[in-house]
């Protein structure tokens, strides 16, 4: 499986960053998780191809989750569909979009199939096809929310070839069944039983989606050692409590859950607009939980890159969509080839972590504390800092209340 996020900020989009949603790409299918505005152009310069969307999670009802949608399906009928499109998300979804396709007099040309949750739901399984199942639990956010776990079912072990033409066998009829479970009897009389040549099964991949949300233990249900767990990370530790008003997650709690879940790979996304460098959020999860990367748009995450890399390739170039406050591409600069991390910038903003206290992150290393008075920067210990702020003394930090706005979902 591959997950390509389209789209990783929170409420109001940015210009590096678009509304929240993310596609999941496997075995030539398409499942979207929310569909922000954007996200069929995010599709299409990521390299999917929206024909193959087969089914749409909604997570909530916020605008910025589903602001996408009715052109997403206005494409569809352009392209003339025809197979059907199933959406699974909250009670209301199906209300929204048909009264969109009614105002906007849309001839929907292939059929649409709603899976709607009613709050108040504990557990459901929305989707169980042959090879994969989807289960749903709600979370615990502002609005009625729900979080998602696709997961494939176990795949049949693998095949000793060797071993298979030792014994004879050569029908590929021979290899279903054996594959299926049943034992075969040869031309010889000779039995074969699967476990003779077929291994054992082997794990299928999983994928949880979590957003919106405080910490809750039914994200930790979702996302039990998952292959990828991609969780928001809206806020730093330094708003917590702003996370916990608005109903949503510090890259602290995301880490959390992906610690007691024992995720194999955490992916935060769903950043605040405020954090213009998002590695200050990645710095507070590894912290806790070190296997964490942050969502990059448009770059694929692959559950196994020695079968699927090469298959989903962005089409436009991403280092110009990400760069934009550096007129130096961190590729291109002094890091290069160390740690992969852009240098940090040499001004002080709220992008370097800014706390309640006063304090701030330093250019180099960690936390230097709540803010002191300017008389006693001089103090023992100090030298680092003094010398390296020079001119970009610590500020008082006012409130931002331009920003609220931004947060409400
Ligand atoms: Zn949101």
């Amino acid at each position: 499986m591959i997950v390509v996020p389209l789209g990783i900020a929170s409420a109001t989009p940015t210009i590096t960053r678009h509304l929240p949603s993310v596609a999941l790409w496997r075995e030539g299918s398409i499942f979207l998780f929310d569909a922000g505005e954007n996200a069929q152009m995010r599709l299409l310069q990521a390299g999917l191809k929206r024909s193959k969307i087969d089914t749409i999670f909604i997570s909530h009802l916020d605008i910025d989750h589903i602001s996408g949608l009715v052109g997403l399906l206005a494409t569809f009928q352009l392209q003339r569909r025809e197979k059907s499109l199933r959406f699974v998300g909250p009670k209301g979804l199906k209300e929204y979009i048909e009264w969109h396709i009614q105002f906007s007099k849309l001839e929907v040309g292939y059929a649409l199939d709603f899976i709607e949750l009613d709050e108040g739901f504990e557990h459901a399984v929305v989707v169980d096809e042959e090879e994969y199942t989807v289960e749903a639990r709600p979370l615990k956010h502002s609005i009625f929310c729900i979080g998602y776990r696709f997961e494939e079912k176990d795949k049949p072990g693998k095949v000793d070839a060797d071993k298979a033409s030792e014994l004879g066998i050569t029908e590929d009829e021979q290899f279903k069944a054996l594959k299926a479970g049943e034992t075969i009897t040869l031309a010889d009389g000779t039995q074969v039983k699967p476990h003779d040549i077929v291994g054992h099964p082997r794990p299928g991949d999983s994928f949880a989606y979590i957003t919106d949300t405080e910490y809750c233990p039914e994200a930790v249900k979702l996302a039990t050692n998952a292959n990828i767990l991609y969780h928001e990370a809206t806020f730093g530790e330094n708003l917590e409590d702003k996370a916990a008003m608005n109903g949503h997650s510090t890259a602290s709690d995301a880490a959390r859950v992906a610690t007691e879940a024992q995720a194999k790979l955490l992916v935060i996304g769903h950043f605040s607009a405020r954090y213009t460098n998002p590695f200050v959020l990645l710095k507070e999860a590894r912290e806790k939980f070190f296997p964490t990367w942050l969502a990059t748009e448009l770059r694929p995450i692959f559950t196994d890159p020695a079968h699927e890399k090469g298959i989903v390739q962005a089409k436009v170039v991403l280092k110009e969509l990400n760069d934009k406050d550096d007129k130096k591409s961190y590729s291109k600069g002094p890091h290069k080839g160390k740690s992969g991390f852009r240098p940090r910038k040499k001004r002080m903003g709220e992008d370097r972590g800014q706390r309640l206290d006063g304090g701030s992150y330093r250019s180099r290393g960690g936390y230097d504390g709540p803010k002191r008075d300017d008389s006693r920067s001089d103090r023992g210990g100090s030298m680092d800092r003094s010398q390296s702020s020079g001119s970009r003394e610590h500020k008082p930090i006012t409130p931002r209340p331009r920003y609220d706005d931004y947060d409400r979902f």
